[in-house]
């Protein structure tokens, strides 16, 4: 070819200069295209050879060299692939390449920061310029006959192109690095940043630093392969050492055998792994392939709890595995990473568009070849198609979930505490997956035992105080939230007993056992909104804390006439002696006899109220509203039947204001005021004990 110069075909003066400027936060992504476009060329030419259009030799294997050399301040790709014509790199480097990075450019001059795009798929070979002034490329096409091809370019809009030197069949890309850019000729460098794109691309890649000293290692001659150079044979004699024996003497005992090896050049070792685990069949892979896998990827030394092997060709494609990790605590601060690929080449780190925000938290590796990769991150956030696989990654994780639940049991229970953030979280934020999890959430109860709402809702009507009534309520219940919009009253709906502090509502949670009524556990600050999102969804029941309806679930059933008189008396002495206006008095038979005062709080208003603090909405921190409380004396217990006798007893008073501590004590701590006061009365009437 006689040596041809051209113009690159484009609008801007000088559109290198503008490259390097824009792309300058992540410039080190040239090595993922220019390693990417060597790969291609290999699987196009293995394409080839397996169609019969070309034969490859026999021996052939697709092979990317990486060779830096800091000295001369060069990287140099060389693949063993397809390679170019001179035709070919006249249309594909001079007129279509530039013209790609030209529409990239223009695309993308009015977005704001680097990081919005994600990868930068499209600008190709021309990425080179980001960090190199001369470039060259140097190519010989597989096609018989094929002239070896010269082409450079300094990195303005002139080109030189003429015949060229290379024997090999393939490419090798040559660029003189500018000076704001010699690290990337750094060996160490270049490994992090091949380490980052590369891992898992489909064809072997090696990094090698020029000049560099050869490295040798020994081998078993069994060992030895083809490729192997041997550069020495070593023979190494057994060792004995002196053993002594019982009589004194001593002999010679074998330490070490004679053994031969072979000393040889260090076998090189691809950077990456060409068949990364998510692209095997799941039934071919093993618990510790998946667990060394997720080790690596994530530098995490612990052992994730499960997995989720996503394998799918209808209607998209997409691979991938999710991990979930373990979380030590509520506060523990993971960030999850969810590493995206296209066809194993790494796109981006963490990228929250297409895995639904509540698994955030997971750690994983998804690879769709089919995602549109160089639109800006805000455009993913509305795309149709990246909306389809947050859907079908979350279906997914839910139907992992549930086959759990249902055919190992006790693994799900293992992990419960752990999953449960992530579960709740999702529940509240997206309704289908709180459809499809609704019956396989976990609750552990009183007994520490773990139930799900349908077992809990059985189990509450079976021990119910009165079974078909609360089963025809029940029943009531849903069928008005079948037939109409008609809201269910509260009255109307199954309770559901739960617990947020099992240490303070110990009293409360010993009276249900008593009466083998259950509740369950539920302390963490996500509770309070997801049982609101569960009530909201499932309108037959009602969750209730543990001290919000004492009466309807612990009183024994009794007239109400009779003991209106016993009311009557002692909402008088409370009254006087507490002064508390918006304190209710019910007197009730309760079946713990040993109980004599309890202290009920309206759930709706305490609910409003943790909400509030939650988001600390109630101003002054220290003003606690629980809403207004009900003091539930029990009929049954002496001291109650002593105060009802004796209303004008000296120490009816003294009596009446400690019931009432003592049942507010075993709700929630005393303000300060009342607790020293309660201290004072207490030594009062042990004092009177002594009397
Ligand atoms: P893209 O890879 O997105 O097509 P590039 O700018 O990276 O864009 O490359 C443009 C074209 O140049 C490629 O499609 C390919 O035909 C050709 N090419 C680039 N690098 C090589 C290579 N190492 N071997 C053979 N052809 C190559």
């Amino acid at each position: 070819m006689a040596e041809k110069n051209g113009s690159l075909s484009i609008t801007s003066e000088n559109i290198f200069p503008v490259i390097k400027k824009w792309l300058y936060s992540d410039h080190d992504i040239f090595y993922r295209e220019l390693v990417s476009n060597a790969c291609d060329a290999i699987t196009k030419l293995e394409k080839l050879g397996m169609m019969g259009d070309y034969e490859l030799p026999a021996d052939y294997k697709g092979k990317v060299s990486v060779e830096v050399d800091p000295e001369k301040k060069t990287i140099k790709i060389t693949d063993n692939g397809i390679g170019m014509t001179g035709d070919e790199v006249d249309k594909y480097i001079n007129q279509i390449a530039f013209s790609g990075a030209t529409d990239f450019l223009e695309k993308y001059k009015d977005k704001g920061s680097d990081d919005q795009i994600i990868g930068h798929f499209g600008l190709g070979f021309y990425s080179a310029f980001m960090v190199a002034d001369l470039v060259y490329i140097d190519t010989l096409s597989y096609q018989d006959g094929a002239t070896p091809v010269h082409w450079e370019c300094d990195g303005g809009t002139d080109y030189t192109m003429r015949d060229g030197n290379k024997s090999e069949i393939g490419t090798t890309i040559t660029l003189f690095l500018n000076d704001d850019c010699l690290e990337f000729a750094n060996e160490y460098k270049a490994r992090e940043v091949l380490d980052k794109y590369c891992s898992f691309m489909p064809t072997e890649i090696y990094l090698t630093k020029a000049n560099a000293q050869t490295e040798y290692e020994e081998i078993d001659p069994s060992d030895k392969k083809d490729t192997d150079t041997v550069v020495e044979e070593i023979h190494q004699e057994a060792e004995y050492e002196d053993k002594k024996k019982d009589d004194g003497t001593t002999e010679k005992v074998l330490k070490t055998p004679a053994k031969d090896k072979l000393k040889i050049i260090k076998r090189p070792v691809p950077i990456n792994d060409i068949h990364p685990l998510w692209t095997k069949n799941p039934s071919d892979c093993t618990d510790e392939e998946y667990k060394d896998f997720y080790h690596k990827v994530f530098m995490d030394y612990r052992d994730p709890l499960f997995w989720v092997h996503l394998n799918m060709d209808y209607p998209f494609n997409l691979k991938g595995i999710i991990y979930f990790p373990k979380i030590n605590s509520e506060y523990d601060s993971i960030e999850g990473t969810i590493k995206l690929y296209n066809n194993q080449v790494f796109v981006a780190d963490n990228i929250k568009e297409v895995i639904p925000e509540y698994f955030m938290l997971l750690k994983g590796v998804i690879d769709c070849p089919d995602l549109p990769l160089n639109v800006s991150r805000s455009a993913l956030q509305n795309d149709g198609f990246v909306a389809k696989i947050r859907d079908y990654i979350s279906k997914k994780l839910a139907d992992k979930l549930i086959g759990m639940e249902k055919t190992e049991k006790e693994t799900y229970e293992k992990y419960w505490d752990d999953i449960s953030p992530f579960i709740k979280y999702g529940c509240l934020k997206d309704e289908k997956f709180c459809d499809k999890m609704n019956d396989y959430i976990l609750f552990k109860d009183i007994n520490d035992k773990y139930v799900t709402l349908p077992e809990l809702l059985e189990k509450d009507a079976a021990s119910h105080k009165s079974e078909d009534e609360s089963e025809e309520k029940k029943n009531d219940a849903e069928k008005k939230e079948e037939k109409s919009d008609e809201p269910i009253k509260d009255e109307d709906k199954t309770p559901v007993y739960y617990v947020t502090d099992p240490k303070q509502q110990g009293q409360y949670i010993d009276m249900f056992k008593a009466n083998d009524m259950d509740a369950v556990i539920l302390d963490r600050t996500i509770d309070t909104s997801f049982i609101t999102q569960l009530e909201h969804r499932n309108q037959h029941y009602k969750f209730l804390r543990i001290d919000a309806d004492v009466t309807k679930a612990l009183s024994e059933e009794t007239d109400p006439k009779e003991l209106e008189e016993d009311q009557k008396t002692l909402e008088e002495i409370f009254k006087n002696e507490l002064k508390k206006d918006d304190l209710a008095i019910k007197v009730e038979k309760l079946k713990a006899d040993d109980i004599a005062a309890v202290i009920g709080r309206d759930e709706n208003m305490r609910r409003m109220n943790d909400m509030m603090k939650m988001y600390n909405m109630n101003g002054q921190a220290d003003e606690d509203f629980s809403g207004p409380e009900t003091l539930v004396l029990n009929a049954n217990h002496p001291l109650v039947k002593y105060l009802v006798g004796n209303k004008d007893s000296e120490n009816a008073g003294l009596i009446a204001h400690q019931l009432y501590d003592l049942a507010e004590l075993s709700n929630q701590p005393l303000a300060p005021a009342e607790m020293s006061e309660f201290v004072r009365r207490s030594n009062k009437i042990m004092e009177i004990l002594t009397k």
